[in-house]
């Protein structure tokens, strides 16, 4: 199988040269984002494999489909980037469900233990011999509350992680499971009644700005919001607003609304020209991260080896069980 590999960095190479030469495939590794400009570099490739910046519309499906190209292999759980419906009786769309959940909820109680105890800033000023504790103050997390919004896999992960730091922790869910060691209740009394909220669901049509000015509203003052999940379920320009009112204790950001093109890249030396990122920087209690909460070997080793067995099926017409389907458009 012939795959042509967008996006490419050097630590993707890691594990997926060696492996792809395990199975065979002769894979072509592309720096460049997969969009509407480069699609055509996909020519006499029978698959193409993308990642969560790069995405794929309604023509591209149609331009890849003429150019016989038989699938996408998605190296991520999220499939908000593909149009799965205008993929069906075309190309199969192959996603890696699960690497590591325990990787991104670890990330987020690292946002969270940041922001909450101003390491960032320690960090900062004790190079600088700034001994001083003058706005560093946080607060335990013991005996507080959580609300962990989506209860799969990570949102699990993220429920065992508060329970281990002694906090009382509620849930939402519209698909509520049994077993968990936390309480379901509604979005509104977990909005309301968290001093920490982390976000573990998809961004759908119904999900997207779920955190709005009117749902920031209805939180707690001096609320910390922790979000690794995507950056469309944050409405930015109202959590800008809301931070200049001091409304939050503290905001961790692994995701951004308008993060493509921008985050995996480096932009150091040039002219930030989106304003709301740019304005999100200033604040000392927001920590904005480049969607970097599934980085560690271990997710990167098993991301490898799903995304290439995801492929091995459609070269060998197995069951494709990782296939994104029409069902799951979003
Ligand atoms: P998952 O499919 O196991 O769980 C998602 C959960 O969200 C499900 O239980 C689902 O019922 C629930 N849900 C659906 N709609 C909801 C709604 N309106 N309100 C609340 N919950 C809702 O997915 P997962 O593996 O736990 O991943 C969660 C999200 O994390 C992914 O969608 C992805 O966007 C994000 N993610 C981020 C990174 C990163 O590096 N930051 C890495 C992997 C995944």
């Amino acid at each position: 199988m012939k795959i042509a590999f967008y996006s490419t960095k050097p630590y993707d190479k890691i594990w997926f040269e060696p492996l792809g030469k395990e199975y065979g495939f002769d894979i072509h590794f592309i720096e460049a984002a997969c969009n509407e400009e480069t699609v055509y570099m996909a020519k006499g490739y029978d698959a193409i494999c993308i990642f969560v910046n790069d995405y794929v519309n309604a023509d591209m499906i149609d331009a890849l489909y003429e150019m016989k190209v038989k699938a996408i292999l998605l190296r991520s759980a999220g499939y908000n980037h593909v149009n799965v419906k205008a993929a069906e009786d075309k190309l199969a769309v192959l996603r890696v469900p699960s690497y590591s959940p325990e990787a991104v909820a670890e990330f987020a109680m690292a946002m969270l233990l940041t922001i909450n105890r101003w390491t960032h800033k320690a960090y900062n000023r004790t190079r600088e011999f700034n001994m001083s504790l003058n706005g560093l103050m946080g607060m335990d997390l013991f005996e507080k509350t959580a609300g962990v919004v989506g209860t799969g896999k990570i949102g699990q992960a993220m429920i065992r992680i508060f329970n281990g730091f002694g906090m009382r922790v509620l849930c939402y869910d519209p698909y509520p499971i049994e077993g968990l060691d936390a309480e379901y209740v509604s979005l509104e009394e977990l909005l309301g009644s968290c001093e920490v909220i982390s976000l573990h669901c998809p961004l759908t049509e119904q999900t997207k700005h779920m955190i709005n000015a009117k749902s920031i509203a209805s939180m707690k003052n001096g609320v910390y919001l922790i979000n690794t999940s995507r950056g469309g379920l944050i409405d930015t320009d109202a959590l800008v607003e809301e931070l200049l009112q001091k409304k939050f204790g503290g905001v961790g950001l692994d995701v951004y609304e308008e993060e493509e093109g921008l985050f995996y890249e480096d932009k150091s030396g040039q002219i930030i020209t989106d304003d709301n990122l740019a304005r999100l920087m200033t604040f000392p209690n927001v920590l904005v991260t480049s969607h970097m909460g599934f980085f560690t070997k271990e997710a990167m080793q098993a991301i490898a080896r799903t995304t290439l067995e995801n492929a091995y099926a459609v070269e060998n017409g197995l069951p494709l069980i990782n296939q994104v389907g029409k069902e799951m458009a979003l």
